[in-house]
Parts: C-alpha cells; structure tokens; sequence
C-alpha cells in the first residue's frame, strides 16, 4: 500500500499562524532579534572548532534601524548569513527551523544559547510588515541572495549585492488601519522599550540611532538636536553573574530598573539552581506594601525568562498566594514552551522550581527573622496578613511553611513574638497558648477574661487582626500545644476544678441567678459563678466553636 504524506494548504497556513500565534504584534521584534543573536551565536559556535575562524565579539550585533519617511523597519546582523538553500529551506518551508538543526548538528546539548526550535518566529514579520525583504550572505559564500514576500502569495529569491557577511531584514510597515496602529513600529522610543522588554538580555549589542534634543553644555537654556547611536540592551543579564560579584546596589538598581516597585527591596535573594532543573532567578521582599495589595486588581507572579528572553510577564504559578508579595524573575533553559513562546506546554518544570523557589523564600524570611528582627518585623507589618490567610487557607501543605512565620502581640513581651518564642515560655504546668481577640492591644489589655492568667503569669497572644483566631484555628497546635481563647468556658487552670466543685455556692444564689438568666434570656446560656475575675464583676464566656470576636467577623461579612 502506498503511503501518502498529508498535503497542506500553505497559504492558509502561514495565513493561521500570523494571526492567531500571538497575543501581541510586538512580538515580532522579539522573534527578529532573537534569530539575529541566533544567527551570531552559530558563527560563535563555528569558531570553537574551525581554527581558521576568529570571533571578536566587537564586530557581532545586531541592528534595528526604523524609517518613517519610507515607512520601512530593518533589522541588520552580522551573523551566519543564509545561502540561497538556506532561504529556500528556512524561510520558505513552514516549521522548518535551521537552528534546531543547527543544534542537533553541532551536538549542543547543555548551555547553549541559542533560542529557535520551531520554525515559525520569522513569519511574525508579517504580523505588522506588507512586504518582508531578507537580504541575506552566508558565511564561507561569494553571492548574496534577496528573498522577498508579501506573505500567504508565496516568496521570489534574486541574486543581490551585499558586502558583509549577515543579514537584513526590511519590512514594509503595514498602514494604520481603523483602530490599528502601526506607525508605532516606526518610533524611536517605541522600540526601544519593545527591545528593553522582551530583548534585554540578548547577549550581543542591539544597536540604534536615537534622536532627541539635550541642553547645550555651558547653556542651561537652549536645546540642540542630537543623534547618537545607542545600545538600548542590558546584555549580560545579572541573575547569570556571580553573587559575590554583585553589591546589594546592583540588586537594588535592577529592582528600580525592573519597576518591581517604587521602594527599595527589604531584601533580594539570588539563586542560582544547577539540578534536575537548571534555573537562575532573582528575588526580592519589598519593603512597603504596594497600593493595591489586598485588592482584587493585585496581580501576583514572577517574570519568566527562557534562555534570556523574556515569556511571560507575570508567571503566577511561580508563587504561592502566601507568598504573593514577592516580586523578581526566574530564568531557565529547560522550559518546554509553546509555539507562541507565550506560554509552557508543560508545567513539571514549573512545578519543581516553584517548590524550590518556596523552599528558598521560606528560609530566608526565617534567617530574616534569626538575624534581622526589626526588619523582618517592618516586614510582618505589611505582609504579615497575607501569612496568616495562608495558614487559614491550609489543607494541609502549607501550615509548616508558615507557623514558624507568624507573629502575634504579647501580653508578656509587649511586642510581636513568634509562636516558637511563645512555647519556649511556657512554664510546666501551663497546658494552652493564651489568646485572646478584641480590636487593639489596648482594648484587649482591659479585658476581664485576661485578669486571672496574667496573675499567673501566663503569657496571651493578642489577636487584633479578623484573620487572627481563624488562622489559628485551622492550625489547631503549634508544638503539640493547643490553642485557647481566654473567654472560652474552660481555660484548663486548676482553680477550675474548685469553681466546678464548689456547687454550694452557686447552689446558694441560685435565685439571682436564675433570675438574671431569664431577664438575658435570648443572649445568653446560662450565668454561672466564676472564680476567673479579679478587679471586674462579669465576664463573657464561649463554650462552642466560635468564640464572641469570630462571631463578629461573621456577621460583618457580606453573604
Ligand atoms: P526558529 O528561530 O524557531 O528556528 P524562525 O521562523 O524564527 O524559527 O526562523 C527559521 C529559520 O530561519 C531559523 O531556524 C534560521 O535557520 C533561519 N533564520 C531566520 N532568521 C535568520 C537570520 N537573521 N540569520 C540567519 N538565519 C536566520
Ligand atoms: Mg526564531
């Protein structure tokens, strides 16, 4: 039986891939540079092996030249070059990708740079471009060759002039049509901060001319014009330098740059992971809390880079709601991605570095807390809540992350402690961890229930957040300890057992009793004596599972 090979409608094809790959039409220059650092890379490569190939970095970059006058968008390399095969194989067969081929040639395995795989970032052009021109000279080559397209009518190859070994890219910048603009793919400023955002980190120089007016030196007043040509990249990306050859404002410079927040970063945290997955990543706790922190616009997540590219702008998978506040990026060479490079098409990978990466946060916000309590506690002040409603949202996982995190007020201490400082307190005959809930330590100071444990000695927690007691219930016990509320009906003292066993007396006043519970009725159980008061007359007790401050809450929240 013959076997046929699937037949495909190109035109309709190339058609379906412009359009509906990416989410954003800036992309293309993304998909442009990346292959011109590609096409750098491979002469890199070449020169490793051929001894009679120098590469001096200086003549490698790449070039980004825009033209309003003839509305034309070049993008010039002086990488490997394509030969006429190349053209017709690479850019002329969809999903035909030269550079994986390149890779698997050369036997590239591990940290390589070079970024094409699929065969289709080329073909973005026509995302904003009428007309895309590739004049292209393959190294080792006497002819250059043109290849032209207006896209789904297919490409025509002529025999061209071209000096330099590399090539051009010229495309035709479509005109603005109803609420499309294109001419932004023509603007200076546009552009650079397209190359700032996706192309940072290329590792060759990007280069172009930027016009602008400045002051004339030794005259404040007047403006000249100027035009200088300027390499708008970053290149070599910080996360892949060496820690110790970095300064804390080095850290701080790229958290300003990154517009990871308008403060200064409380702390930075730099791993670089070299295991069943290799990433690099960069992260930082902000000192203040962003504006919209505890709204529902709050976007959280990291930025993902693959291979120094910029994927994603805010992966959230990266981050655990708990730990939501921190911002940085995360880059990584073993991301299976996805044809638009937009997303991943697996999330393993993901996976293990966000258990990693939660590990790593973990620990240093608890060396914060060892080594600097006054800036892990101005730290709590702003992040704290999100902790706590991490442990109220628990099933399980993430108690043991977070107990040893959270912090209360204490009556003892009369400032923030930890749970593990709590216990560590305890004296022996002390079975619970006191707390007690009311709207300010002031408030909860004057509280009757409070009176008998701190005559003896008993330190109490004091819960003035909503999230407070509900937090701690879903943890149950810190260090096999239970919790208790102070206005609940058994604080497990000793006295308790007298005021149980001391029936006479209640028995004696049972009619002013009984009395007061029929006149509180409908508010309250019962009206019993109490042994627990010392300077007030009455207290309020619970005996259920929500105490009076979580009943508030409760009831204050919207059904
Ligand atoms: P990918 O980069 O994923 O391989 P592209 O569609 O972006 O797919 O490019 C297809 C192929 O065209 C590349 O693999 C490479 O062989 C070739 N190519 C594209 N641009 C250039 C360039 N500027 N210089 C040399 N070769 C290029
Ligand atoms: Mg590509």
């Amino acid at each position: 039986m013959e076997k046929k090979q699937f037949q495909a409608e190109s035109k309709r094809l190339l058609e379906m891939m412009i359009n509906s790959i990416y989410s954003q039409k800036e992309v293309f220059l993304r998909e442009l540079i990346s292959n011109a650092s590609d096409a750098i890379d491979k002469i890199y490569y070449k020169a490793l092996t051929d001894d009679t190939l120098t590469f001096n970095k200086d003549s490698y970059y790449i070039k980004v030249i825009p033209n309003k006058a003839n509305r034309t968008l070049t993008i010039i390399d002086t990488g490997i070059g394509m030969s006429k095969e190349d053209l017709e194989n690479n850019l002329g067969i969809i999903a035909k990708s030269g550079s994986l081929a390149f890779k698997s040639e050369n036997e590239l395995k591990d940290g390589h740079d070079i970024i094409g795989q699929f065969g289709v970032g080329f073909y973005a052009a026509f995302m904003v471009a009428d007309v895309v021109t590739v004049i292209s000279k393959a190294l080792g080559q006497e002819e250059a060759y043109k290849w032209e397209s207006e896209g789904a009518d297919g490409y025509t190859i002529t025999p061209f002039e071209k000096e330099q070994v590399g090539t051009e890219i010229i495309l035709k910048i479509k005109e603005n049509i109803e609420e499309e603009n294109f001419d932004e793919y023509l603007e200076e400023y546009r552009l650079k901060a397209i190359i700032k955002k996706y192309s940072d980190f290329i590792r060759y120089p990007i280069k172009m001319e930027m016009t602008g007016k400045r002051p004339i030196e030794g005259n404040e007043t007047e403006l000249e014009d100027y035009t200088e040509e300027q390499i708008i990249n970053s290149m070599v990306p910080i996360w892949r330098k060496n820690k110790n050859e970095l300064t804390t404002e080095d850290y701080e410079k790229f958290y300003t740059e990154k517009h990871y927040g308008f403060d200064k970063p409380l702390k930075h945290i730099h791993i670089s992971v070299d295991g069943t997955i290799r990433y690099n990543a960069i992260l930082y706790i902000p000192e203040k809390i962003p504006f919209d922190y505890y709204s529902k616009e709050f976007e959280k997540g990291l930025e993902l880079y693959s291979n120094g590219v910029l994927i994603m702008n805010k992966c959230s998978d990266l981050l655990p709601d708990y730990f939501s506040f921190v911002k940085g990026m995360v880059d990584s060479e073993d991301l299976t991605l996805n044809i638009s490079r937009e997303m991943l098409q697996h999330d393993r990978q993901l996976k293990l570095i966000e258990k990693n990466i939660n590990k790593k946060i973990k620990s240093e916000l608890l060396s914060l807390l060892k080594n600097e309590r006054e800036k892990y506690e101005e730290f709590y002040k702003s992040f704290g809540r999100q902790l706590k409603f991490g442990v109220y949202n628990d099933f399980g996982t993430h108690k043991e992350v977070l107990q040893d995190l959270i912090m209360f007020y204490s009556s003892k201490e009369k400032k923030m402690v930890t749970l593990d400082e709590y216990v560590s307190r305890m004296t022996e005959d002390q079975k619970y961890i006191y707390y007690a809930s009311g709207e300010s330590n002031e408030r909860i100071e004057k509280l009757p229930q409070t009176e008998l444990l701190a005559e003896k000695g008993y330190e109490i927690l004091y819960f003035t957040d909503d999230i407070d007691e509900f937090a701690i219930r879903m943890l149950m016990n810190y260090k096999e300890k239970e919790f208790k509320s102070v206005s609940s009906g058994d604080l497990g003292l000793d006295e308790e057992e007298i005021e149980k066993a001391d029936e006479n007396e209640q028995n004696e006043n049972k009619e002013l009793f009984d009395f007061m519970k029929n006149v509180l009725a409908d508010k309250v159980k019962d009206v019993r004596l109490s042994k627990r008061l010392r300077s007030h007359p009455v207290c309020l007790t619970t005996d259920g599972e929500i105490s009076i401050e979580m009943e508030k809450v409760l009831n204050s929240m919207p059904d």
